[in-house]
């Protein structure tokens, strides 16, 4: 047999996306999904006709590689309301498939072998196969919970002779943290000292809450000549599949991005972009409006979560809520999602998959709350089976009890090893005052129980299992990672 031609080594780096997989597994298992950012309301009626209309009026064809007229008009005019900033919408404007595309298009137009970006951690998970793909090695600098914020120490020693740009997201994904004036002139002076770029993802720059306000990178004194700013349709106008997003950088950055730009996908699709020049024209009654909106949707996700029995972090911007998943006593996150997904049926993103060292988001789960009252409504009702105030831990786990299967994962095979190690844990603890294993309370897995009590009451098995009788004393009680 011949040798099979080599792959890349590029995309070994990097897994699939997490985020698309938990929507795949939310289909798969008629969950409600809370995972990934897409509205599941309708786009606004006249962004929708528009598109409509851009169509029957024959806006079939291949619009100018960089972005039709029009939506690059509307993309300054746009730029100039809400940051006060002029840009040249013919020289300082790539409309891409995508913010998505603008982001690796600009990474592609500025990167050399050997460059260095540096990536706040947690990071949407885009932004790590940005670097490795345009063949940047990505430094990761902390975001400390609970407010998200970064040590400047921290910070400054990741900069260095090799930095090309920092990548900046604010409002936030997934933390909703809004970067404020004070930080990003910290980060300014960090670009202005080792001559890096700064390329800011700005999608979420209507979903701002108690008062947050977004300030483009670009809008800091110093920073316009050093700033790639990225937006998109996408968030603001609830169109996600339609990709259009764009990349606004200074003249000479712009001619290089629209070039890497052009060979990548030559440009967007034409009559959404008519559509997406329309939509830019919405009154600022628009975009209070979907503030207010979201402001209730978060509200409202907060309370089925904290009520679930999560710890979340509230957020200032975007629509996502980060969570604290210690509560629930699972070893990790990504665990804790399926089950979440399969047993309870609500779809959310393991905290992992927003940091390079996977450790670092073990306890957290992201839930978006871009979703309409229906699917709250579906999803508090199936997180009520979920309540960790029932769980009360009477002892400790030994490591051994550990690292049995998880108690959700399977039948026969999986119980009975299951049954088997509690067994030698239960000698271990007779024998040698070995540390008693932890019992937490849940009736939802009664089967399961009296498989796991009977073996803890010396019950015969067979019996326990015909009768289906829980011992009294221990009724609801189940052994508990
Ligand atoms: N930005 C959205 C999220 O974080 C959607 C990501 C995607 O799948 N493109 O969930």
């Amino acid at each position: 047999m011949s040798a099979k031609p080599k792959l890349s080594t590029k995309p070994e780096q990097f897994t699939e996306s997490v985020i698309r997989e938990m929507t795949r597994l939310a289909l798969q298992y008629d969950a409600v999904n809370l995972s990934q950012g897409f509205p599941d309301f309708p786009a606004p009626e006249e962004i929708k006709r528009a598109a409509q209309e851009a169509i029957a009026a024959d806006v079939n064809q291949y619009a100018i590689t960089w972005g039709s007229k029009a939506l690059r008009d509307a993309i300054a005019a746009n730029f100039l309301r809400t940051q006060g900033m002029e840009v040249d919408p013919e020289r300082e404007i790539t409309v891409c498939c995508g913010a998505t595309e603008a982001m690796i298009a600009s990474h592609m137009a500025i990167i050399n072998p050997g460059d260095e970006v540096i990536v706040f951690e947690p990071f949407y998970e885009n932004y790590g196969p940005d670097a490795i793909l345009s063949g940047a090695t990505p430094r990761f600098v902390k975001l400390h919970a609970p407010d998200w914020t970064f040590d400047p120490n921290e910070l400054a020693a990741a900069f260095g002779p090799k930095t090309k740009a920092i990548i900046l997201n604010t409002p936030n994904n997934p933390t909703g943290k809004v970067f404020e004036r004070r930080e990003m002139e910290a980060i300014r002076d960090l670009c202005d000292r080792w001559n890096a770029f700064a390329i800011t993802d700005e999608i979420y720059e209507h979903m701002l809450y108690d008062g947050a306000r977004h300030i483009s990178m670009a809008a800091i004194d110093g920073m316009r000549e050093r700033t790639i700013t990225i937006n998109a349709l996408s968030k603001t106008y609830s169109v996600t599949g339609w990709r259009v997003g764009w990349a606004i950088a200074p003249p000479e950055v712009t001619s290089s991005i629209r070039k890497v730009h052009d060979f990548l996908t030559v440009g967007a699709a034409a009559p959404l972009q008519a559509a997406g020049a329309a939509a830019l024209q919405f009154p600022d009654s628009y975009y209070e409006k979907l503030a207010a909106d979201y402001l209730a949707r978060r509200d409202r996700l907060l309370g089925i979560l904290t009520r679930a029995g999560f710890h979340c972090f509230k957020p200032r911007g975007a629509y996502y809520i980060m969570t604290d998943i210690s509560a629930f006593g699972f070893p990790d996150d990504v665990e804790f999602a399926k089950y979440l997904v399969k047993e309870i049926g609500v779809a959310a993103v393991p905290g992992s998959s927003f940091y390079r060292d996977r450790e670092g988001g073990r306890t957290h789960l992201r839930f978006t709350f871009c979703k309409t009252e229906k699917t709250f409504q579906a999803a508090e009702d199936r997180l009520s089976r979920l309540n960790p105030s029932r769980l009360r831990p009477i002892g400790t786990v030994s490591s051994r009890a550990k690292s049995r299967p998880p108690f959700w994962a399977g039948r026969g095979a999986r119980d009975l090893l299951f049954l088997l190690r509690i067994q030698i844990e239960r000698l271990q603890v007779l024998r040698h005052r070995h540390r008693p294993v932890k019992f937490r309370r849940n009736r939802s897995v009664k089967r399961i129980q009296r498989l796991r009590l009977a073996v803890y009451q010396k019950r015969p098995l067979r019996r326990c299992l015909k009768t289906g009788e829980p011992p009294k004393q221990f009724a609801a009680a189940r052994v508990c990672r």
